[in-house]
């Protein structure tokens, strides 16, 4: 393996890391900077030695060092899918900007569907911010998901500009279209159904989701993720896992949808309207 590749790969674990402190303190409105990491049992610090992603916990077993009592294996769980994330990126895009574009968006996805998860929150701190990066970031990241019809449509009417403007152009009408379909499909089931079903915090994840993504591979991550959640829902109906299908919020099958979207969605859209990229 490319030793850029295991580099870069170990960045993720890293990554993920950090992504553990978002996910904690984030719902929890504390700050992710300071202070350092401690023991969410007795309190105490956890020194830099005992801090290393993965292999603290398998060297301390599993538990904390001052109190003995067992850390969640979700902390290594999240550092080796951010590790992963990281890995399909480079293998995907080589050593070039749409890895760290991707990369960035999968670590923002990775937080929002924990957080979503354990407390049915997606944070405006994530999912704004995360907006406004893809927006920005669009002339880096794969020109290939912006360069559809209505965005070259679009971007053409600034004038013979449009192939500079074309990530712009398609990152804001991915944002739109993403989460603008949400809130339309949220809004009819508010008024057939009587109750809430879709929160603002799904609107804004998929408006970051189509800020990175585009548009269309934004609708085909709505669609697979109503999918999912549909065939997840009768599997735990099936299984009376009810308590399970109260914690999976829809914003956890969006995140799965939109990371398999990412690297796998322009193959299948090609394969499924049966026409050249
Ligand atoms: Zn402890």
């Amino acid at each position: 393996m490319p030793i850029e590749t295991v580099a870069y790969t170990l960045l993720g674990l890293l990554v993920g890391s950090f992504l553990n402190v978002c996910i904690y303190r984030i719902p929890l409105g504390k700050s992710i900077v300071f202070p350092g990491s401690a023991c969410p049992d007795c309190g105490r610090p956890v020194r830099p030695w005992d801090n290393i992603p993965v292999l603290s916990y398998l060297l301390l077993r599993g538990k904390c060092r001052a109190c003995r009592r067992p850390i969640s294996p979700r902390y290594p769980a999240v550092e080796l899918l951010a590790a992963l994330a990281f890995f399909v990126s480079i293998r995907t895009w080589g050593l070039s900007s749409p890895t760290l574009v991707n990369s960035l968006f999968l670590a923002a996805v990775i937080v929002l569907v924990f957080t979503d998860y354990d407390h049915r929150i997606l944070p405006n701190k994530i999912t704004i911010p995360g907006t406004i990066a893809g927006i920005v970031l669009s002339p880096w990241q794969d020109p290939a998901f912006y360069q559809d019809n209505v965005s070259m449509a679009a971007a053409s009417l600034f004038g013979n500009a449009a192939p500079a403007a074309l990530p712009w152009v398609g990152s804001v009408l991915g944002a739109a279209i993403g989460g603008g379909l949400l809130y339309a499909v949220g809004f009819a089931y508010e008024k057939l159904r009587r109750r809430q079903g879709l929160g603002m915090g799904d609107v804004k994840m998929m408006a970051l989701v189509g800020a990175f993504l585009g548009w269309p591979l934004a609708l085909l991550t709505i669609f697979a993720g109503s999918l999912l959640g549909t065939l997840v829902g009768i599997f735990l109906i099936l299984f009376r896992k009810s308590n399970l299908q109260t914690k999976l919020a829809f914003g956890v099958f969006l995140g799965v949808a939109s990371a398999l979207a990412a690297f796998r969605g322009l193959d299948f859209l090609v394969w499924y309207l049966g026409t050249p990229r």
